[in-house]
């Protein structure tokens, strides 16, 4: 509404007096600013990226608004409020009229104007008179000065977000999807899929939609949104070159930590983002506007709040629904995360799902199972893809099947289902004991950088490893002279000093959550089957009593391979590992990143080569 700013009449105004030294410091004298060859004196407004300007514009501006916002009356002026330079006035006309112009010349005395058409033509159109009433409006615009536009249809957009009947707002949406639909299309075209899924999500999904779905009514702007959503979709799937149906796509707009890819429908979860900004700013609408209300329940006109918390309440259980039109702030997390809820169990209902899908769905939401989804691609640190390999991941992880039915496997004798869940735990090609290596190894050399001088390897330390199928867990071939009552293998990593005690042997194994005899469980609970194993580990030939009486502590460290979560004693270390790691560089606040990024690596590597087994088995 303004445009310039005299700051001499602006600092000299009764309100700096605790910054005023600093502020002639800063503008007593004009500033140079160079223009190629030429010195351009700067003398009026101020200095452009001063974090001073917008408090000394508030402060010229604020007596001034107080003084009309006292003379607020029911039928006068009912309404006055300013975001800097934003302001508001709103009430009858004749009021408005009035105190418009007593804005205009105690504006004038402090060197601020309005900016309107006459001035320049850069500014036209900042000031706007909305006649309320519509097209059947009986103001008299007259009052007002000519040169403001005027919008008699009664809508109009304030601090970005729309203002009036359901058709402007959805346009309004609409051409903030137009706008981010350029970056979308451009997004589906980068040759990277990791690249383009870390910005899809970070930069060109959900957040371009944020604020208008926290501003705008669910019901009046759905069009916009549902067609974002689509855009979305269309995005990943050119990037991806993967074609997920309905279903999957629905797991696909789930949180990573729930199975999902976290592209999350705006449309879904505009409801939730309405009602928690609604609810939240309530305090701050009442000091603009004392008569303001929440219109939950009152009313014969369907009110957009209460349409929302319909929608809301459509779409999450019975148990989380709201129904009273209390004040109490909602958060949009919580409101998020329970329709996020519904939308997880309904795919995961034992009619949509079959157990395989379930069980699937709740290996790869355990904790920690996600994070290769939130790497940065950074080749040093190994967390980088080739683009093939990463879509496999992806496709893992959305469970699109590789090929139309079960074929042989190449590999061994057994049947190659179409998921590639077979692929996991193939006894044939080697692929296990690389993963298994290359898990262990990742942990050495963490504990190598955390200064606990480990030994890879360590010979005839354990009982040897269990029987899977006709191999040992961790894929090696079965041999007659190691399965003797006293023969001893080495530990996987060796830890001569832990947690300031004896020494440590960690001993890794992956086990799948799919296989038939654990399915069951895993729909259950996806810890269940990590659990298990690490019981059987320790009880196994007496390993953990046998390994005490040497004086060192067994610590089986268990993934399970369809999520790649972790046991509950290999969560231990790997936090243990961490700080161990943040102490040894001396840089005590990366712990938490420390952690993270580990955890990350150990995520991707388990995901990558499941993904590399099922490529090579399907003949990609
Ligand atoms: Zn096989």
């Amino acid at each position: 509404m303004f445009s310039t700013l005299s700051i001499a009449n602006s600092s000299s105004s009764n309100c700096v007096t605790k910054c005023r030294d600093w502020v002639d410091y800063c503008y007593t004298r004009p500033s140079k600013l160079l223009f190629g060859g030429r010195t351009i004196s700067s003398e009026r407004g101020v200095q452009q990226g001063d974090p001073l300007g917008p408090l000394l514009f508030s402060l010229a501006l604020q007596p001034l608004l107080k003084e009309l916002a006292d003379t607020r009356a029911p039928g006068g002026l009912e309404l006055v409020y300013a975001y800097l330079d934003d302001l508001c006035l709103a009430g009858d006309a004749a009021c408005v009229a009035a105190a418009l112009a007593t804005l205009q010349a105690r504006c004038a005395a402090v060197g601020l104007r309005l900016s309107t058409g006459s001035a320049n033509n850069v500014d036209k159109d900042k000031c706007e008179l909305i006649l309320a009433g519509g097209s059947v409006s009986e103001v008299d615009v007259g009052q007002f000065p000519s040169d403001f536009k005027v919008a008699r249809n009664g809508n109009f957009e304030l601090l970005g977000g729309p203002i009036g009947c359901s058709a402007f707002c959805n346009a309004h949406t609409q051409k903030r999807v137009d706008k981010a639909v350029r970056v979308l299309e451009a997004l589906g075209e980068v040759p990277d899929p990791q690249v383009a899924l870390q910005l899809l999500r970070q930069c060109a999904s959900f957040c371009k939609m944020l604020y208008s779905i926290r501003c705008v009514p669910p019901n009046s702007h759905a069009e916009a949104l549902k067609s974002f959503d689509s855009q979305v979709r269309a995005c990943f799937e050119n990037f991806s070159c993967l074609h997920p149906d309905e279903e999957q796509w629905k797991q696909a707009t789930l949180a990573t930590n729930s199975g999902g890819l976290g592209l999350r429908s705006v449309m879904q979860h505009s409801s939730a983002a309405f009602l928690s900004s609604r609810t939240s700013c309530l305090e701050l609408c009442r000091q603009l506007d004392p008569n303001h209300t929440l219109q939950f329940t009152d009313g014969s006109e369907p009110a957009p709040e209460r349409l929302a918390l319909e929608k809301y309440n459509d779409a999450v259980n019975s148990d989380e629904q709201i129904f009273s039109s209390s004040n109490d702030r909602l958060s949009q997390k919580a409101l998020s995360a329970a329709i996020d809820k519904r939308q997880k169990e309904s795919l995961a209902q034992p009619g949509a799902a079959d157990l395989s899908r379930q069980a699937h769905l709740n290996l790869i939401s355990a904790s920690g199972a996600g994070l290769w989804l939130h790497a940065t691609p950074c080749r040093n640190a190994d967390l980088a893809n080739e683009p093939s390999l990463y879509i496999g991941m992806l496709q893992r992880w959305l469970r699109i099947p590789f090929s139309l039915t079960d074929v042989e496997c190449p590999r061994c004798d057994g049947i190659l289902d179409s998921y590639g869940d077979h692929a996991l735990c193939c006894s044939g090609g080697g692929d296990r004991t690389r993963r298994h290596n290359l898990l262990r190894n990742l942990a050495y050399h963490a504990a190598v950088a955390a200064n606990l001088n480990p030994e890879l390897e360590k010979p005839g330390l354990l009982p040897h490893r269990p029987l899977h199928g006709a191999n040992y867990e961790n894929g090696t071939s079965y041999s007659e002279e190691n399965s003797g009552a006293g023969a001893r293998r080495p530990a996987d990593v060796y830890i001569p000093r832990w947690r300031a005690g004896p020494p440590a042997a960690w001993d890794f194994a992956v086990t799948s959550g799919l296989r038939l005899d654990v399915l069951a469980a895993s729909a259950r609970d996806a810890d269940e089957v990590l659990t298990k194993y690490e019981d059987f580990k320790c009880t196994y030939k007496d390993t953990k009593i046998l390994c005490q009486s040497q004086g060192m502590t067994f610590t089986p460290m268990i993934m399970e391979a369809v999520g790649g979560g972790w046991g509950k004693i290999a969560r231990g270390v790997w936090s243990e590992l961490a700080k161990s790691s943040a102490l040894a560089t001396g840089e005590l606040e990366t712990t938490n990143s420390c952690a993270v990024m580990f955890r990350q690596r150990l995520s991707m590597t388990v995901h990558r080569e499941n993904a590399r087994a099922c490529l090579r088995r399907f003949g990609f």
